[in-house]
């Protein structure tokens, strides 16, 4: 489990993230959503141990991050960063190996590759030029190397953080997306999501995080959080919600009588 207790940054006199605490359960996918700039991407890198909180700290599994040794990191959390290009001319199976843990053996390696692949729909990609992927599927390459990183750490519940996993993502490869980050979960993995869409986020996530303005103004399941008046309050638009049972999704403009 990652937890971040009472962390904040402040840069050149600025409040990019208040004291703010974030626990991730393991067995849950917990979408992180909010306006941009509202500190999503600042607090999941907090959370990875990417950069350091100005206060406050972050334990994994009890210990303090800052303990942890890197390659042990690597073990028990694999993070997609929000642009992942790669500038080199690497194979998409060059940019997956990126990700395996060091000293597997060969055969395994290979096989946790093409596994990887085959999940994010890239199988047949392997030999292609990265640079010449079209956009979704380079998002798609590197979160396959994030999945060769899970599956070699020799864990199966390590920690998944995902910053707009689906940003560039077509529908059906959004829904995958979010598949696998439901199979993590139900590894005993937690997982943590930056979504936008937030139809998206009520479907996929059991939890619901909102940060506005460099704090967490929001957390509980999808129907207690997307309301209307959160999408007043956060993002300043007029959108109806609609209820069925215990799910919610967020209606078009002028739906709101349909
Ligand atoms: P988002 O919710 O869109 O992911 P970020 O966490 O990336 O937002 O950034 C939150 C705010 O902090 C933004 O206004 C951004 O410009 C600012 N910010 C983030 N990192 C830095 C930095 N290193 N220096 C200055 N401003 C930063
Ligand atoms: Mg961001």
């Amino acid at each position: 489990m990652i937890a971040a207790r009472s962390v904040s940054l402040t840069i050149r006199g600025r409040t990019i993230l208040a004291p703010s605490d974030l626990a991730l359960r393991p067995g849950t996918v917990t979408a992180l959503v909010g306006p941009n700039g509202a500190g999503k991407s600042t607090l999941l890198k907090i959370l990875s141990g990417e950069i350091r909180p100005g206060s406050g700290e972050v334990a994994v599994d009890g210990t303090d991050i800052r303990a942890i040794a890197p390659a042990a990191l690597a073990r028990l959390r694999a993070v997609l960063p929000q642009s992942g290009d790669v500038a080199f001319a690497f194979t998409v199976d060059e940019v997956v190996r990126i990700g395996l843990a060091p000293g597997i053996p060969r055969a395994t390696a290979n096989e946790i590759v093409r596994r990887a692949l085959a999940a994010v729909d890239l199988a047949d990609r392997a030999a292609q030029l990265s640079p010449t992927l079209s956009g979704g599927e380079q998002q798609r390459a590197h979160l396959a190397r994030v999945l060769a990183q899970l599956w070699s750490s020799g864990r199966g519940d390590a920690c998944l953080l995902l910053d707009e996993p689906t940003a560039s993502l077509d529908l059906a490869h959004q829904l995958l997306v979010l598949k696998l980050a439901q199979a993590q979960a139900a590894a005993g993995g937690a997982v943590l999501a930056v979504l936008h869409d937030l139809n998206l986020a009520a479907m996929a996530a059991d939890r619901v995080v909102v940060m506005s303005r460099g704090r967490i103004v929001a957390d509980g399941t999808p129907a207690q959080v997307i309301t209307r008046e959160m999408l007043g309050a956060v993002y300043g638009v007029s959108l109806g919600v609609e209820r069925r049972g215990n799910r919610v999704f967020v209606l078009p403009a002028g739906m709101e009588a349909a």
